[in-house]
């Protein structure tokens, strides 16, 4: 069974099937929870006492999930030292089955992530997934709070001392869920990612969170940005997938900066260096 026909349910009863006690005899059995009970707390119980009062109207079921930027990421250097200022942006996709958060920033940030998921309503442990689109330090050190949650690191999926081979560790894609999935985009790191969201045509169409693939937005007109600010494992590599976003995606979540609409999609001849094409 591949990683990919696991989904929701499947996913966890697999996991508590699959659970040997005899290869991990020291180890407390790990609690692989029903993504449903999750679901449940994403309605405010005052919200949907207050529905049901109103009248007996039926909410539409969404049919593509959502994506908001919980916090802006930032960048800079410091001149006398090049020594660098940095906070990656953080993304919540509001999935049809699953919580999704996309990148947690630095070790000191916990109490700030809790705080921003306090404004939407979620605990930490209603996160079902963690993206972390690469392994820097300043994408992963808000990890720990979300211990329900699958961890993808790069290409590196785990929950706890559990590590699940995936399709990501061979280049392929993994489907989080039908219109949420995670592909591989190596250049600023080795085991970069990018999480693909299809939004729907009447939304934001399918958006990109690429992690440093993009810096932010003004590296399209400037490539010293992602090529020396913040520095590329791989620049012919990164080229080529910025490439491949820009070709794809209507909207772009860069690594540390604000979400941007993709105004070089239709261009031809749009790449990786972007419409001046000099760096
Ligand atoms: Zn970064």
């Amino acid at each position: 069974m591949s990683i990919n026909d696991w989904s929701d349910n499947a996913l966890t009863d697999h996991l508590n099937d699959e659970w040997d006690d005899e290869y991990y005899p020291n180890l407390p059995r790990p609690r692989f929870r029903s993504p449903h009970r999750h679901m449940e707390r994403w309605s405010h119980p005052k919200e949907e006492t207050k529905r049901q009062d109103v009248s007996q109207r039926v909410e539409k079921p969404r049919k593509f999930p959502s994506v908001s930027v919980l916090n802006i990421g930032h960048s800079n250097k410091f001149e006398k030292t090049g020594d660098m200022f940095a906070n990656c942006t953080v993304t919540f996709i509001k999935g049809l089955k699953f919580n999704i958060l996309v990148d947690t920033m630095t070790a000191w940030d916990g109490a700030k992530l809790e705080r921003m998921l306090k404004e939407i309503k979620l605990h930490p442990d209603d996160i079902h997934y963690v993206v972390c689109t690469q392994g820097h330090s300043d994408h992963t050190g808000g990890n720990y709070l979300f211990r329900n949650a699958f961890h993808i690191v790069g290409t590196t999926m785990s929950h706890g001392e559990r590590f699940m081979t995936s399709p990501l560790n061979d280049g392929k894609e993994f489907l989080i869920e039908p219109k949420v999935k995670v592909i591989c985009t190596p250049g600023h790191t080795l085991d970069s990612v990018t999480v693909l969201v299809d939004t729907g045509k009447e939304e934001k169409g399918l958006v990109a969170i690429t992690g440093d693939l993009f810096e932010r937005e003004a590296d399209i007109e400037f490539p010293k940005l992602w090529r020396e600010l913040a520095g590329s494992q791989n620049p012919e590599e990164q080229e080529k997938n910025r490439k491949k976003i820009l070709e794809m995606a209507d909207f772009i979540v860069p690594g540390h900066g604000p979400m941007f609409q993709n105004i070089y999609k239709n261009i031809t001849g749009a790449g990786g260096t972007g419409p001046s094409a000099s760096h």
